[in-house]
Parts: C-alpha cells; structure tokens; sequence
C-alpha cells in the first residue's frame, strides 16, 4: 500500500446494530443514520458521521441517498457444490443427500468443474448481498483449493474446509483415513489465516465420519489451538428424526447425538453446528457451557421438512444462533429469505422474530458466532468494509408497503420480509465494489 490513503466516502441510509438485541421493536441498539456517512479508509471503515457532518474534499464521495445500507451478510452454514441441486423435489434428508447431493458432489472430482463451480458459488454468494459465509465444499482437495482461491479473489472472509466422510456415504466420496488427515493438515498449513480465509474441520455429520475420524478432527483442534486463533470445526447435528434414530443406533452408548461429537473433542468455542432442532435441554447447556454456535437454516428445515428450532429454548439456554441458507436443502442464497422463513419457523410455535433479532443473527450476530466480530458484522470503526447498497423498494407493491410504515421497526421488517436480491445495488468487500456483471463461468458444465 502506497502512502496516500485511499478515502471513500458513501452517504446513505445507514443501519446496523452496536450489540446483541432484546426482544422488543424499539431498541438502543439499534444504529440507524438517515443520508449518513460512512467513512472508509484503505478497505476498512473509518467513522461514522450523521447527515449533516460531511467529511472535507479528500474523501470521494458516493452518493447512494435513498438507499440502505447493511453489513455485507454472513452465511454460516451453505454447501459450495450444492447449487447443482437447489430446490430438487420430493425427498427428505437422508434420502435428499443419496439422490441428489452426493452424486452432484462426486463431480467435484474433476478439478476444472470444481474450479467453475466455486467461481461461480462465490459469485452467487456476492450477488445475494453475502460477503463472508462458513461453507462446506466437497471430499476433493482440489475442491477446498478452488474454494478458497475464488474467495480469495475478492478477498472475502471465508471459512471452510475439506469434507469428511468415512462410511455410509458412496465409494467416490469415502475417504481413507490416512489421505484424509495428510489432506487436512496441508490444506490448514496452506489456507488457515492466509488473507482472511480460516479453516473448519469439516466432517459432514456422525452418520458418515467413524468415530477415528472425529477423533482426528478433535486431535487437529487441540494441535493447531494456538494457530491464527485456532481451526474452526462445523458439521450437521439433529437435523431431522430419521437422522436422530440413525445415530442412536450407530452409537447406543452415547447420551445423545451431541455427546458424539463431544466424546472427541469437537464441542468447543469454534464449533458451529447447523440445525440443532432435535436437541434437549442437556443439550442446548453443552452447547452453551462450551460457546458452541447453531447455525439456524429455516429454508432447508421448512424445504426437506426436517422440524422447527426452538429459538427461544435455545436463546435462553444461551446458545448463540446465526440464521444460515443451508442451500442446497435452502431455496435462496438471499439471507433476506432466510430471515424472512426465520420469523415463519418461529411463527408456527408461538414466537416472534424482531426486524432487529434478524438483522443481528445475519450480520454481527453471525459475525460474533464466528468469532469474527471484531472484523465484520458491523459500522465500528476498524471493522472491514464488506458493506451492501439496497434499495429500499424494487417493485410497486414494496414502495406502497414502505411509505405505510409508521415506525422504523414496521418500516425494516416489512423491508426484511418482501426484499431479496433484486433489491441488491451495489456489493463492496474490503472497501472495493464487486463488478457483479462480470461474466460468469459457462453454465453448462
Ligand atoms: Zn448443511
């Protein structure tokens, strides 16, 4: 970097929140600045001034008034491989994974179709307005390679890892187990704190990794706990019932599906578990004790018809939850969707999803369940300006809900409820503008 900095400044509706919300529609922690400035200096945010405070002449302006302006979204639980296979009809989860998912992560085997694929997964993810996600790619080194560098390009906070799966799953995805601890261990030397890129162990859920497996996953954990902060560890827990009996006969020792994965060490502070329905009390308390996340994805519960999260059992036990796409079983990259198919999912037991509580569990929410929140997820000063431009209506029928608005809570959630990516202006990462229009890879691999 050369010495003069570079100095943007953006005005617009700006919003994000300074903590973690309570369950009302009016809240101190809520940051909401009409035409305000967002101040951004060399890629990372600067100051945050009001209307009537412009920064001086050194500072570019852009002039996005009448728009609104969000943290980038954080995905915490999306599968690269499985744009192949989003919205695919007619099965639940086990039968979902055989049919659809694992034939379509077999051709991640090919490292130039793994290579197109990422390219084109990253882009999608900027394209709903995503700037960092946590993100299982395939069995394929290659694979994990072509992931991170497509993330790497535009110099996103991406964390992912090489799936892992021993049994139960088709020959062409099985690991042995010595090529999957050599592949591990060299992909975490060459991605793990390398630019913003962190790595999670990744074994996909107890079902498909020996108990070896989870323990070399748990080995690795403990070996590289001072590394960049430490591995993360994601994978899939008590999604859905079938799933639930399966484990309790694979493991009729265990005290619950949790407790698996306990047993080797991989319940811990970077641990992020997606869906988390089928859980009792005992279980949210681990998860609690242990600063463990849930990656809550109401898309994929509500599409393959795997259950409701109880969000307030969760929250109480003090759980924190992110809100996640978990596309492919997920319809819509947008988080905007995955907000909106939140509130419903709470809808149907009684509770009820704040503009605010949403917004949080997609931006610093998720950024603090990654540990991350000192980077992204927000305006304070310091953080990475990974920053989206939305408008406020892109259709007739948003603009007429928009102007009834009575409070800016109404205004907001009716916003998170109706918009999605055609809203979606403008996306920047780490201060620069993505160029979505851009070609993309060829579609017909
Ligand atoms: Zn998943």
């Amino acid at each position: 970097m050369n010495d003069t900095p570079i100095l943007d400044a953006y005005q617009g509706d700006l919003l994000d929140l300074a903590a973690e919300p309570g369950c009302g529609v009016d809240d101190p922690a809520v940051r909401f600045r009409p035409d305000g400035w967002l101040l951004v200096r060399d890629g990372r945010i600067a100051e945050v001034r009001d209307a009537d405070a412009p920064p001086d002449a050194r500072w570019r302006r852009h002039d996005w008034r009448g728009h609104l302006l969000l943290p980038g979204f954080i995905d915490t639980h999306v599968h690269a491989p499985q744009l192949d296979v989003i919205a695919s009809y007619g099965t639940e989860l086990l039968d979902w994974l055989q049919r659809y998912t694992f034939p379509a992560e077999a051709r991640w085997a090919d490292p130039a179709h793994a290579q197109r694929s990422a390219r084109r997964f990253v882009r999608e993810l900027l394209a709903h307005g995503t700037t960092a996600a946590m993100v299982f790619p395939t069995v394929h080194r290659a694979g994990v390679d072509a992931l991170f560098e497509a993330a790497a390009g535009h110099d996103m906070a991406l964390i992912g890892g090489r799936v892992l799966m021993d049994r139960n799953c088709p020959d062409a995805l099985r690991d042995d187990a010595a090529a999957a601890e050599r592949d591990s261990v060299d992909l975490i030397e060459r991605w793990h704190g390398h630019g913003r890129l962190r790595y999670a162990l990744t074994p996909r859920f107890a079902a498909t990794s020996s108990d070896a497996q989870l323990a070399m996953c748990g080995a690795l954990l403990r070996a590289h706990a001072a590394h960049h902060g430490g591995l993360y560890l994601q994978t899939h827990l008590a999604e859905n019932r079938a799933e639930v009996d399966w484990i309790r006969a694979l493991h009729p020792d265990a005290r619950s599906y949790l407790d698996v994965y306990a047993r080797a060490g991989l319940v811990g502070p970077r641990s992020v578990f997606a869906h988390a329905i089928w859980l009792d009390a005992a279980d949210r308390a681990q998860l609690a004790a242990a600063g463990s996340a849930v990656a809550f994805s109401p898309s994929s519960n509500l599409f393959l018809g795997s259950g409701l999260f109880d969000w307030a059992s969760t929250a109480a036990a003090g759980v924190a939850i992110s809100v996640a796409s978990d596309v492919g079983g997920g319809t819509s990259l947008c988080q905007l969707r995955s907000a909106a198919d939140a509130y419903k999912v709470l809808a149907l037991q009684g509770q009820h999803l704040s503009a605010w509580r949403a917004l949080y569990a997609i931006t610093r929410g998720a950024a603090r369940a990654l540990r991350l929140e000192h980077d992204i997820g927000h305006f304070d000063p310091g953080a990475a300006a990974d920053f989206v431009v939305w408008s406020w209506a892109a259709d007739a029928l948003q603009r007429h809900r928009g102007a009834l608005a009575r409070s800016l809570h109404e205004r907001v959630f009716a916003w998170l409820t109706l918009a999605d990516q055609r809203n979606l202006a403008a996306v920047h990462v780490a201060g620069r503008r993505i160029a979505l229009d851009a070609p993309l890879p060829a579609d017909a691999d």
